[in-house]
């Protein structure tokens, strides 16, 4: 919408958004299934499915009919002083199929206060235990994990430091086990140990709470993938000092071939599990934070837990929840996003070899990520002043594709492309994707070129 056309009250959630960079935002109109469709007619291919969401696609009716049968039924009841069928029917779903360990479901209304409620859960914990020393928590640089003012001081983002740094409680970092650029996956993983390591050393590990980490990155890292014996060592060095180890998986849960991402090592398991935007997939909002019975049960029998929002395991939300993990179930869609991510892997694969500013296609499932470098020879990123997503952005929208881009820390740790579409995608439509994903890049080849020149 240009600017001019913004009206003088009200107007679309961008109107709060940097005007340059609002400019050309498409106006979708409809959905249909994995397709967005444009004002102009345009279907484009939901390559991100949103921000990692829209699991499902669009107008699911399954999950649409349980949803106005739930409403119909019993809309909305207050989950502080009151039960409901939907709330317990949800939570057990969940519980089964992250396996034991995760027994207890807290339901949220999205990612960051999913997140947060973890790192607080882990706090009225330790202080009931008598461990009220406990309050230093340490994340990965780079890294994201929300939007609220406690998980701004988790991200790994410098950039926002002079913004929110001041209003903060600000994490203590370590270096991320980045793949691209190091010298192995495993020299990665002990870079990042040592620092971890020596982290809790230096505050004292009896006053370090909890380590929260994506287990597989999402777009603050561009899917990196990190060597397992990271989250093993990390496992056990947590183990060793009690300090709670959180995964966050509001992005990689359900999209690498298993529910969560941690099931593909049984030996690197968290203490808890943060899940949100494929959950509901863009039917409802909802988050969890999936907590051992253990814990749960201990604390509920001095202080208990009582952090809450209105609208946590509301009704209609909770019915979304389930249908969609009927749907996932039902339609095998965890398989599938290992069969149909493994084919739009290997077209992607070969899309790189043959293009220059390609320097990395990595993911696991169907979470995958294209990094963009500025020279083909030295892999180096683009200066801070170019944003290769907004140049390669607009020829997805003359190739039928919405791109997510995303750049990490104004670039200093890369520039890529995230693709994740819905696991109901089928083959052809894969095809098309990685079809359409050659042609944009080969489209913004010249105009990436001349934007670092
Ligand atoms: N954690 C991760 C890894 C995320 O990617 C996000 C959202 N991008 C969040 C937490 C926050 O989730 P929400 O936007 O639902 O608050």
């Amino acid at each position: 919408m240009p600017v001019a056309a913004y009206p003088p009250i009200g107007g679309p959630q961008d109107v709060f958004f940097p005007r340059a960079s609002t400019a050309s935002l498409p106006e979708i109109v409809a959905g249909d299934g994995v397709y967005l469709v444009d004002d102009g007619g345009r279907r484009l291919i939901d390559v991100c499915s949103g921000p990692f969401l829209a699991g499902l696609g669009q107008g699911n009716e399954r999950v649409l009919a349980a949803m106005l049968e739930q409403g119909r039924r019993l809309t909305y009841t207050y989950s502080r002083s009151t039960r409901h069928a939907a709330n317990s029917e949800l939570t057990r779903r969940i519980a089964a199929l992250a396996g034991p360990g995760f027994e207890r479901v807290l339901l949220t209304s999205g990612g960051s206060e999913a997140v947060e409620m973890a790192v607080k859960f882990l706090r009225a914990r330790a202080v009931a235990r008598g461990e009220p020393e406990r309050e230093r928590v340490i994340t990965l640089m780079p890294g994201y994990h929300g939007a609220t003012l406690y998980d701004l001081g988790l991200n790994g983002d410098h950039t926002a430091a002079g913004l929110w740094g001041p209003m903060t409680v600000p994490s203590e970092k370590i270096p991320a086990p980045l793949t691209f650029r190091a010298p192995s996956p495993a020299s990665a993983a002990a870079e990042s140990l040592a620092a971890l390591e020596a982290t809790v050393d230096r505050l004292g590990p009896e006053r370090v709470l909890a380590l929260v980490m994506e287990p597989i990155g999402g777009q603050a890292s561009g899917v990196n993938v990190p060597d397992p014996s990271f989250a093993r060592a990390a496992r056990s060095l947590c183990d060793r000092f009690g300090i709670g180890l959180v995964f966050d998986e509001v992005v990689s849960a359900m999209r690498t071939g298993h529910f969560l991402a941690a099931q593909h090592d049984p030996e690197a398991l968290p203490d808890i599990a943060v899940l949100a935007k494929g959950l509901a997939a863009g039917y409802a909002p909802l988050g969890a934070a999936l907590v051992p019975a253990g814990y749960v049960d201990e604390l509920a029998d001095t202080t208990g837990f009582v952090v809450s929002h209105s609208y946590d395991a509301s009704p209609i939300a909770c019915a979304a929840g389930s249908a969609v993990l009927d749907e996932v179930v039902e339609r095998d869609l965890l398989a599938r996003a290992r069969l149909v991510g493994a084919r739009i892997r290997a077209g992607l694969d070969e899309m790189a070899a043959a293009m220059p500013l390609v320097g990395d296609v990595r993911g696991r499932g169907l979470l995958s990520a294209v990094e963009l470098v500025s020279d083909e020879d030295t892999l180096a990123p683009f200066p801070p002043g170019v944003d290769p997503g907004a140049v390669v952005l607009p020829h997805g929208l003359d190739h039928g594709l919405l791109l997510y881009s995303r750049r990490q820390n104004a670039g200093r740790y890369g520039d890529w492309l995230l693709v994740a579409p819905p696991l109901v995608i089928d083959d052809k439509t894969a095809d098309e994707l990685v079809e359409r994903f050659a042609a944009t890049l080969t489209a913004a080849t010249d105009d990436l070129r001349r934007a670092c020149a």
